[in-house]
């Protein structure tokens, strides 16, 4: 059964597949804004995309999957942060990176095969404005700064289905004066040096020196580390407009050729019922939480645990159930590997099979989850689990991204070397070679295990140090 995905575009649920030849899947989210911690909200727009991705590499392979989520380390937010601080930018947006970064690890969250940061592609955005300039896409206004002229683009409006008139209320800035149409947006701001202290590049040819505007980058970073279409743009549901909708405008503008075959928006997260915000005391950060004793494992659960296209409301309450679950499922993989021993082997035949066709099911989280607790209450894992079921429930692990206590158990854990001897001893065995199957099992004595045989498998155990 393939992957099927709701698509903001076409509102339709659609196959995800890769569109080029090469069978890579190119996926791009817009990643963070490092001026603080990121708060949960936006880790549960991470963490969808995450399981999102380890399902993808399930179905075409680890390597067939090129996911980019890049770092937005100049914007508006970040230059008013470096300023109230009065520390250079480049320090404020370093130190949060690496804060994100330990928040991502502790998540447990795949890191993307390329992180690109919008300082570090100045010279792709200048381009891409430049060429904008070139096409008669955009405008150099009185001030130096540049605009997208969105009355050159007629599809401009497709993704969030805007109306011109709607339009104009919702962009009217205070930059109104500079721009041609109110609607246009800025890709290039000119130096302003009340606002900007140290912050600023060479223009575009024709343009004041400045810095991007906030859209430019994802559209040149995507095209330079994924090419002009990619298979899926992802974000939460604020960016659909007017983010993603200028990055089409851009992107599209500039190459002439379709920039994402999907698009995917992963609903809001409330906290007790409410928009999170500083004011109001209820933002968190994973900091905020493990300080209560909660794990990071039941905050990936909790933040997971909700449909992706639904607004999910957080509350410390879902925090201790996230606890109780993977609890059961900690306790569970602990039977199974004690049960069993060495790496199971997998076949479609096992009680989980449904868990992975729900999330293939237009990514179906809690029809996934509620699937997996049902079977785990329908057998006793002692007498009736099979290495299959052992096979499955391992690789719903994986794309779930549970990294259980078990698992981490150093003793747990098997080396490669290890099973391959396994293996082959099992093999003599089975031909009756017995001087071969001792010879194996000395050696795996040397490396520290002990091979138990039973009637139809074997069981690795690590031997008690002395
Ligand atoms: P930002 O750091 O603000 O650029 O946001 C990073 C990502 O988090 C973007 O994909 C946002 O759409 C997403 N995001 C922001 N707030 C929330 C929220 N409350 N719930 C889910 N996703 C969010
Ligand atoms: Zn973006």
């Amino acid at each position: 059964m393939a992957i099927r995905l709701f698509d903001s575009l076409t509102r339709q649920i659609r196959e995800l597949k890769p569109s080029q030849p090469d069978g890579v899947f190119r996926m791009y989210c817009c990643g963070p804004t490092v001026y603080g911690p990121a708060h949960i909200g936006n880790f549960r727009t991470f963490l969808v995309q995450d399981v999102l991705r380890r399902l993808l590499e399930l179905e075409f392979g680890a390597d067939k999957v090129k996911h980019v989520r890049n770092l937005t380390d100049v914007d508006d937010r970040t230059i008013a942060q470096a300023k109230r601080e009065q520390r250079p930018l480049a320090e404020i947006t370093k130190h949060w990176t690496e804060v994100f970064h330990a928040d991502c690890r502790a998540l447990n969250l795949l890191p993307p095969q390329v992180e690109p940061t919008a300082t570090g592609h100045i010279a792709e955005q200048v381009e891409m404005i430049s060429e904008l300039l070139a096409k008669g896409l955009a405008y150099v206004a009185p001030d130096g700064s540049v605009y997208y002229r969105i009355a050159a683009f007629p599809s401009y409006g497709a993704l969030s289905r805007i109306k011109e008139r709607e339009l104009k209320v919702t962009v009217a800035t205070a930059d109104d004066d500079h721009k041609d149409d109110a609607s246009d947006f800025a890709l290039w701001k000119a130096y302003k040096p009340d606002e900007d202290g140290e912050v600023k590049w060479p223009g575009p040819r024709g343009a004041a020196a400045g810095r991007p505007g906030w859209h430019i980058e994802c559209s040149a970073m995507s095209r330079k580390h994924l090419g002009d279409t990619i298979d899926l743009h992802s974000g939460g549901e604020d960016l659909l407009f007017p983010h993603h909708e200028n990055e089409i405008a851009q992107s599209e503008g500039c190459t002439g050729h379709l920039f994402s075959h999907h698009w995917y928006h992963c609903k809001f997260l409330l906290v007790d019922g409410a928009k999170m915000s500083k004011s109001l005391g209820n933002l968190y950060t994973l900091d905020d939480l493990t300080a209560k004793g909660f794990s990071p494992m039941a905050i990936r659960y909790a933040l997971l645990s909700g449909h992706p296209r639904k607004q999910l409301n957080f509350t410390l309450e879902s925090l201790g159930a996230a606890e109780k679950a993977i609890g059961t499922l900690d306790r569970l993989l602990e039977r199974l590997m004690y049960k069993f021993g060495h790496f199971p082997r997998a076949s479609p035949s096992n009680r989980f099979a449904g868990v992975l066709t729900a999330l293939r099911d237009d990514l179906n989280i809690p029809a996934a989850l509620g699937t997996l607790f049902s079977a785990i209450a329908s057998f006793d894992p002692e007498s009736e689990s099979t290495d299959a079921d052992f096979a499955a429930f391992e690789q719903i692990l994986k794309v779930f991204g549970f990294n259980l206590r078990i698992a981490l158990r150093a003793d747990r854990v098997i080396p490669e070397n290890v099973v391959a001897l396994a293996e082959k001893r099992w093999a003599a065995k089975k031909v009756k070679d017995f001087k071969a199957a001792d010879a194996l099992r000395a050696e795996l004595t040397a490396a520290g295990w002990s091979m138990l045989d039973g009637k139809d498998g074997y069981k690795l155990e690590p031997l008690k140090k002395a």
